[in-house]
């Protein structure tokens, strides 16, 4: 499976590729050349919209546009799983699954009282279920597939 480092101007499209299940590494500060160092350690694709970095096969170059546009393309040709909810949006690690009386006090009540699943991130603490706000992201993702 493809590994991924997304520029740090494409936040939306992390985000979207970390929903999808997909390793996707938010670019830390630096110069085209920390970033291509990076890239080649931790054999990622890097994603960016730097038109200077071009010329490079660790390298995809992409268009501003919204993330619905950018991943259906980033899939097309690379190789990748999805695995809804599998990886937290905030920090990228594989979220657990957790049960539900550890997460009392954590989440809202009414979150607890209409879910009885729940998954939690080791990297940050972020909680998550599959609330309506879940559904949506699950039709987004659905709407992407049938681009590529
Ligand atoms: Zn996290």
């Amino acid at each position: 499976m493809t590994k991924f480092l997304v520029d740090r101007m494409l936040g939306q499209t992390t985000k979207w590729l970390r929903f999808m299940g997909i390793d996707a590494k938010y670019a830390p500060k630096g110069d085209d050349e920390k970033l291509l160092e990076i890239a080649e350690e931790e054999d990622r694709v890097l994603i960016t919209r730097d038109k200077e970095l071009a010329n490079n096969d660790r390298v995809m170059l992409v268009e501003k546009a919204p993330p619905e546009e950018i991943i259906p393309k980033i899939l097309k040709i690379y190789d990748t799983e999805l695995k809804p909810l599998t990886r937290c949006s905030n920090c990228n690690t594989l979220v657990e699954k957790i049960e539900k009386q550890e997460i009392i006090g954590k989440v809202p009540e009414g979150v607890l009282e209409r879910n009885d699943e729940f998954w939690i991130c080791d990297g940050c603490g972020k909680v998550y279920w599959k609330g309506t706000h879940w559904e949506n992201i699950l039709k987004k993702i659905d709407k992407m597939k049938e681009k590529f």
